[in-house]
This record gives structure tokens, sequence and C-alpha cells, in this order.
């Protein structure tokens, strides 16, 4: 797309708020903005004409059909099409959307995880139009972003949630605001997802059954190369690359996405996608949309997308940045400001944050575990499983003189009055990046770098807020009633005590080291390192309280949360059980009686004219100790597979996968590998590492 094209289409197939002012009469429209903004209740002439509006934009750019777009509690999103047709019943047709099908749709998604919310004879879920998002044309459907809900009124989404978690964070966020002689009109997140991403060939993804069924490869040696060299890393964009990312820009651009930045990333064949951030619920319903374009697009180039957290051993795996922070009607609270009110307030919010995600480290850490994630985190290439948050050298000095009641070394003479530290400039462009902390301040916002790439950013970022909006609540009930400098001087020592009591979870250090582990464990830092250690904490006395008291989630979706995600974990570890033991009988068994059959006629050929052959012999000896290893390894993984699927107990089968059936998987993957090593190119059933990472 040419320049001005691409400020022409930007947002074509968005139902944009300019588009509705446009289409709406007037009072519906102001009427609508209330409804957005102050969540004011919607009714029901008002739905229909809007739906009347937006059925006429999306007929005129094509659409046929709409659909509720939601995301189930598998994380993806899912969506079920209806189209505009209405038989008038004189053989002709009229297209037709009303209010009520624009705000409510029952999907009759009965096969959705719900965590036993649902039984399924009374499954009926509903979808609720979510107008904060803006409703968009997507292959000629007229997607509409809505929440699940039950009829009881319980979440079955991860947007639900998301929204519930936004509105307790405003609420106790304003109280803060107001002790600073703040009114705004909104108080919102904002959140800018870095996508990571895999590109291959889709010829060699086609060849491989782990990867077309588990999205991430089960067997491999290692390649000749890896990314030792460090020359992919924002390094030129092959051609085809270059082709595939154009157009996604353009796909999503068209959509309003603000897609901004795209390289190449450490591993080979590794991509990234950065967008300009946006409002919360917004980014990550955009963010979702961008996962959908990749995969899509990429196969129009004759290639296949991975968006799995570990896709291939040996090289990086991907992750997803989540970089978030807070703002009152377009202003930053993560931004340190001029005056020292300012300065003051930005530090509230920065304790807070401290304390939020100290408090709530193992709700973090479980909001980012997946079997998937279990991959990456704690393998030198993400962060450790342990939660610490990283200040930067400036702020770091600030806090220790905080709580020690010290000035800042170097900005002793910058200190403002009423005992509130100047903050020095340079924080806003800190570069000072520790790569190796999972949740790092980087100037004006917080980068929480344990997200997996290929999850639902919901998840975390409910925990963000709610533990965030929890911190705000305790400073604003302390301090409300107080003014002047009784204000200032309490506030600061709320600052002051809650840096202190949560100092143990800062770390400035390098979060690979194994120092780290072994201080991590000193300072009481909770460590939990696979999915199955963090599913406890979901349903934790102390959760149920938290997020009851801010109702974002209740008892009964906790516990449905907690069944579900053991679910995904046991359901996706046995489809990699039983992929790895169908790879090893049909694919790898049968090419190595074929090489070694053929290497063992050989011999007894050359015996026959007299040439003894010592290689190949031993050759063929490896080989078939090579089979059976492999054929008793796959047995032994079914058997443990089968063991695990047996049991009832939603954690204890978790744990049967994680402790009986991984390291089956990892055996049996040896027993492959090793002869992947020995084996003729020509003869390997798959694709190997060398052709999939470095393809031409
Ligand atoms: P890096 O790779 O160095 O982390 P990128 O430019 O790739 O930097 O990504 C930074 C991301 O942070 C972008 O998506 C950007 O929009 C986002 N971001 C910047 N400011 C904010 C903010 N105030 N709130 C949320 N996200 C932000
Ligand atoms: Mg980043």
């Amino acid at each position: 797309m040419g320049k001005d094209k691409v400020s022409e289409e930007y947002g074509s197939l968005l139902f944009t708020d300019a588009v509705m002012q446009e289409r709406l009469p007037k009072p519906t429209y102001k009427e609508l903005r209330q409804v957005i903004d102050d969540g004011a209740p919607l009714d029901l002439d008002i739905a229909n004409e809007v739906a009347h509006a937006m059925k006429e934009w999306a007929l005129e750019k094509g659409a046929t059909h709409f659909a509720h777009w939601f995301q189930p509690l598998t994380g993806i999103t899912s969506e079920k099409h209806d189209s505009f047709l209405t038989p008038k019943g004189d053989g002709t047709v009229l297209m037709s959307f009303s209010g009520k099908e624009l705000v409510q749709g029952e999907p009759d998604a009965s096969s959705f995880p719900s965590g036993g919310l649902r039984a399924t004879f009374e499954a009926r879920g509903y979808t609720a139009w979510d107008p904060t998002s803006p409703a968009f044309i997507k292959d000629e459907v007229l997607c509409i972003p809505t929440a699940f809900i039950s009829y009881t009124g319980e979440a079955l989404d991860k947007k639900t949630p998301l929204l519930r978690s936004q509105v307790a964070l405003e609420t106790q966020a304003k109280r803060v605001l107001a002790l600073f002689g703040r009114e705004p009109k909104r108080v919102y997140t904002t959140i800018g997802p870095e996508q990571e991403y895999f590109l291959i060939k889709e010829s060699d993804f086609e060849k491989r059954p782990d990867l077309i069924y588990c999205g991430r490869t089960l067997f491999g040696c290692e390649p000749v190369k890896g990314q030792e060299l460090e020359e992919h890393y924002f390094g030129a964009i092959r051609p085809t690359v270059n082709e595939f990312m154009k157009e996604v820009d353009d796909e999503l651009w068209k959509l309003g996405v603000p897609a901004k930045t795209k390289h190449n990333e450490v591993a080979p064949s590794q991509h990234e996608l950065a967008p300009i951030f946006e409002q919360g619920s917004l980014a990550v319903d955009d963010n979702l949309l961008t996962m959908e374009k990749l995969k899509l697009m990429a196969t129009r180039h004759g290639l296949a997308c991975l968006e799995h957290e570990k896709p291939f051993e040996y090289v990086n795996g991907s992750g997803k940045h989540n970089n978030w922070s807070i703002c009152a009607d377009g202003r930053n609270l993560l931004e340190p400001g001029a005056k020292p009110s300012e300065n003051l307030q930005f530090l509230v919010f920065l304790a807070a944050l401290v304390a939020a995600v100290d408090e709530h480290a193992d709700l973090l850490r479980m909001s980012v575990a997946s079997a998937g994630n279990d991959h990456r985190l704690g393998a030198n290439e993400a962060p450790p499983a342990i939660i610490s948050v990283f200040l930067g050298d400036e702020l770091d000095a600030i806090v220790d003189a905080l709580i020690n009641k010290e000035e800042p070394e170097d900005h002793a003479s910058e200190r403002m009055d009423l005992g509130v530290p100047a903050l020095p400039d340079v924080l806003r462009d800190n570069t000072d990046r520790n790569r190796t902390s999972p949740f790092a301040f980087t100037g004006n916002k917080f980068e929480f770098r344990m997200c997996g790439s290929q999850q639902n950013l919901s998840d975390p970022n409910v925990v963000l807020n709610t533990a965030v909006a929890e911190q705000c609540d305790r400073f604003a009930t302390k301090l409300e009633g107080k003014t002047g400098d009784e204000f200032t001087t309490l506030a600061l020592r709320w600052v002051r005590h809650t840096l202190r009591d949560h100092h143990r979870v800062i770390f400035e250090g390098n979060g690979y080291s194994d120092e780290w582990e072994a201080e991590a464990e000193r300072r009481g830092l909770p460590n939990l390192k696979s999915t199955p250690d963090t599913l406890p904490c979901i349903i934790a006395p102390e959760t149920v309280a938290f997020y009851g008291k801010y109702h974002v989630l209740n008892e009964a979706e906790l516990h449905a949360r907690y069944v579900s995600k053991a679910e995904q974990y046991a359901k996706l570890l046995n489809i990699e059980a039983n992929t790895m033991v169908y790879m090893a009988r049909h694919l790898y068994l049968p090419a190595l009686f074929d090489y070694s059959g053929d290497i063992a006629t050989s011999v007894a050929t050359k015996a026959e004219i007299g040439i003894e052959s010592p290689v190949e012999k031993e050759l063929v000896r490896t080989l078939t100790d090579g089979i059976s290893a492999i054929h008793a390894a796959t047995a032994d993984l079914e058997a443990n597979s089968a063991a695990a699927r047996e049991l009832s107990d939603p954690l204890e089968q978790c744990r049967a996968y994680h402790d009986s059936v991984l390291p089956s998987m990892e055996h049996l993957r040896g027993c492959v590998d090793a002869m992947e090593k020995v084996c003729g190119e020509d003869y390997w059933p798959v694709p190997t590492y060398n052709q999939m990472l470095f393809w031409v």
C-alpha cells in the first residue's frame, strides 16, 4: 500500500467513531457514546438504530454475514456466522439485522470448556455486545466483539473478567487521583503487545504431524547451526517474508490495528510484530486479530506461521511482551511529571505496582502458565519462573533513598520541597534494559515479559489490573480526608512503607543466573516451575477473597477456570503423547527398518563377493539397537499416558502428565533424535531442523 492509500484505507473495515458519527442521528450517537464512555445502559431503540447503521455500512463493504466474536476459555477467538438474509415469504429476501441481534446472541456453544459452570443440558450461554471494542469486517463477515456469559451471569470467557478488572482499577485509581485534586473522566490501562512468531515453509510444515497437531516439533536433533552467530536478529528480512509482512500490515491497518514495528528476532526464522499501544481490552482484541491474520496470511505466501511458545528445541522460543501502563484522560500515570506533586503521584502508582506484583506473584505466574510456556520460562532464554521487578539504576537509587530516608546520591541537589525527590528526566528514555527481568520498568511503562506467544493476554492483565486496584484502594482508604502538608507527608510515608515492605521483589541483577534462584528462595519469593505448580493458587481462599472484593471473578468462576486450565494442560499433553506414538510407529520406525534393511542387504551382497564391511555392519547394529530402544520407549509413553488419562482429579492428572508423561516423551525423543543423527537423509521421513529453520 502506498502512503496515501494507507491513510485512506486505515480502519476502513472498522466501524469507527467517525463512521458512527457520520451515520447515526445525532441524539443516537450521543446516547451510544454514553454507553461506550460511561457504561450507561443500552436502550433497545438505540440498539436498533445502531444495528441498522452497522448493517448498511457492512453491506456497502461487501459483508453478507454477521458474527458475535468472543473469547471462550480456550483463549482463542470464536465466531458463528449468521447471514443477514431474512426470507420475505414471497421468494425474495431482505437484508436485516436487529438491535436484539446486535446486543445479544445465543451461539449454543455448548462444547466450549466451561469448567463445569454449565452442565451441557442447560448449555446455553449468551454473547453480549461489548460496545467499547468497535465492530469490524473480516472475510465478508461483520464481527461484533462480545462477552460470553451464562444465563446466571457467570463469565464463560476471557473478556468479561478483563472488562470487570478495568472497572475495578478505574474506580480505585480515581479515588487516588481525587486526593491529588484530579478528576479525570476516564482512567484506563494501555497495552502494547509485542508478538513473536516463526515462519517456515508450508511444504515443510505439512510433512510434520507434530507441527500440524501440536504446533511444535516433538522430535528433531540439533541443527548444525543455531542462533549463535546472532545474525538473524534485526537482520535483513527475506523477500518472501517481507511480502508477507507487508500484506499483514495492510490487512491489520484496514482493521484499525496499529501495527508499527516488524523485525527479525534472535532465532533463525523468528520474527516480531509490535503495534502502537491501545486501551487495554481493545489491545487484547487487536492482538487476537493479529494472531489470526498472521496465520492466515502466511499460507498465501507458501509459509506457515508458528505461534507456539516453543516450536523448536535448541533455539529461542516465542513470547509476547505485555507493555502495560495506566492512563488518565490521555495522561500516562507512569510518566514522572515536572512538578513535585506529580512526582509524588507517580511514586504512589509505582509503589502500588511493586506491591501488587509482590503480593500476587503467584497469580501473575499462573496467568502465563501453559504447557507451551513451560518450555520457555526458566530456560535461559526467557525470564525465570520467579517474578521480580526491575526498576533500573535511576529509579532503584531513588527507591533505596526513600526507604532509607536518604537523599539519592546524585540527585541531592534536585530534591524538591516537601521531601519528594525530583525524578530525573532520564527516566523517560531509560534504555538501561534488563532483558532477564520478567517485569521491567522501561521509562514510562512496565513490560511483563513472561507471557507466551500464543496466549490470550486477558489473563495477565486481569491479575495486574485487580492487584493494582487493590493497592489504590488501600492508599485511598488510608489517605481520604487528609489534605495539604499532612496529605503529602502521609502519602510519602505510604510510598516509603510500601516500597520497604515489598523491597524483596525488586531485583536488578541477572535473572537467568543460578544465584538468583537461590537468592529468591532466601527472599521468600515463590518459584512455581510448571503449570501444575501454579494451579492451586487459582482456588486458594485468598484468591477468592481478592477477586470477590473487586467483583472480578467469584468462587464458581474461579473454580471453572481452575478446572478448564487443568483440562487444557492435560488434553494438550495427551495429544502430544499420542502424536509422538503415532510418529514413532508410522514414520520413524518404518524409515529405520528401510535404512538398516538396505545396509544389511548391502553387507550381505558384499560378503558374497568376499568383501568385509565392518562400518556398515556396525551401523546396522546401531540402527537395530535404536529401533529396539524406540520401540520400548514408545510402549512406555503409551502406558504412562494411558495411566494419566485415567485420573479424575484435575490437579493429580496434570501432575501425572508433568511428572511421568513428559519424561517419557523426552526419553522417546532422545531415542529418535539419536537415530536421526545416523540415518541417511533420503530415508528420514520428515523435514529436519536444518531444513526447516534455514529455508531459502
Ligand atoms: P522493545 O522491543 O524495546 O520492548 P518495541 O518498540 O518493540 O520495544 O515495543 C514497545 C511496545 O511498548 C510497543 O508496542 C509500544 O506501543 C508499547 N508502549 C509504549 N508506551 C506504552 C504505554 N504507555 N503503555 C503501554 N504500552 C506502551
Ligand atoms: Mg519489549
